[in-house]
């Protein structure tokens, strides 16, 4: 296990040197998630299994930290260790979180709350019209940082949850466990089938191939996608609808034999958010 996955950092890093930095920040947080491991998997949400099924047959999320209660304590403990793989980079921003956060009791909870009342992706959670020049402008350190300390717990609840999940027959393109937009599309099986992945929680859950996950729009004529012409893209297209004006990065995963990480390949296709962001999709 621990091998495998130094060789796929090790593969990545050879195969895409211009997204360096963000394959050292994902190695960094990886060392710290397997060390802090045991402490990680306590339970922050304090559901029980008849509230969970009834809120899945309700169409809700098992939690939406938007209003939800959790525990803060161990995810905040996670946070300010979290900054420490940023020190070296980012010495000044780092140091202004842990700032922020220790200040006040519940800093770190308000800032998670925040971060859940956005609809949209962390990419574009300011909703300023951008006109991006480089793909690292769709990557903000303190929503990745926020969500990872809270991912070991959702990882945990999603894979506690899985069965009662799969029997909801979920359909929709939020996040069962999390209730957060699925960050990715996958394309799996010799047909091709279609799933949706959330990076939060490791969750991925079946969905409609020709559906938006945003607004639902079936029609046809309104969703399309584009692909890159090269090479080591060509597992990558960009589902996006014309109706909601919204993007998803799909990976063909039929076109790959490599071991991938989603966690990395989302963060090394950032020049498609870019692309999308070009031809007005957000
Ligand atoms: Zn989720
Ligand atoms: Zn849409």
């Amino acid at each position: 296990m621990e091998t495998d996955t130094a060789k796929i950092f090790e593969h990545y890093r050879k195969e895409f040197p211009h997204y360096q930095e963000f394959i050292e920040l994902m190695q960094g947080v990886d060392k710290l998630r397997k060390e802090n491991e045991e402490t990680l998997k306590k339970d922050i949400f304090n559901l029980n299994q008849t509230e969970a099924t009834q809120k899945l047959k309700e169409g809700q999320p098992l939690v939406n930290l938007k209003n939800d209660h959790f525990a803060d304590k161990l995810p905040k403990s996670y946070f300010l260790d979290l900054l420490s793989v940023t020190e070296k980079n980012h010495p000044n921003m780092a140091k202004e979180l842990r700032d922020i956060v220790s200040a006040k009791e519940d800093a770190y909870a308000e800032l998670v709350r925040e971060l859940f009342s956005q609809t949209q992706k962390s990419s574009d959670a300011n909703n300023e019209p951008v006109t991006p020049k480089n793909p690292d402008e769709f990557f903000d350190l303190v929503p990745f940082f926020l969500h990872e300390s809270l991912k070991p717990f959702f990882t945990r609840l999603a894979q506690e949850q899985q069965n009662i999940i799969e029997n909801s027959h979920w359909s929709q393109g939020i996040c069962p466990v999390c209730s957060r937009p699925a960050d990715l599309s996958l394309l799996r099986d010799n047909e091709g089938k279609r799933s949706l992945f959330c990076l939060q929680c490791d969750f991925e859950w079946p969905y409609k191939r020709l559906q938006c996950p945003f607004c639902e729009n079936e029609d046809q004529d309104q969703l399309s996608y584009f692909t890159i012409d090269n090479k080591d893209q060509e597992k990558y297209r960009v589902n996006v609808c014309h109706q909601c004006q919204r993007f998803i990065k799909t990976i063909d995963l039929r076109k790959t034999d490599n071991k991938i990480n989603l966690e990395i390949e989302n963060l090394i296709t950032l020049h498609l958010d870019l692309q999308a962001a070009k031809e007005g999709f957000k």
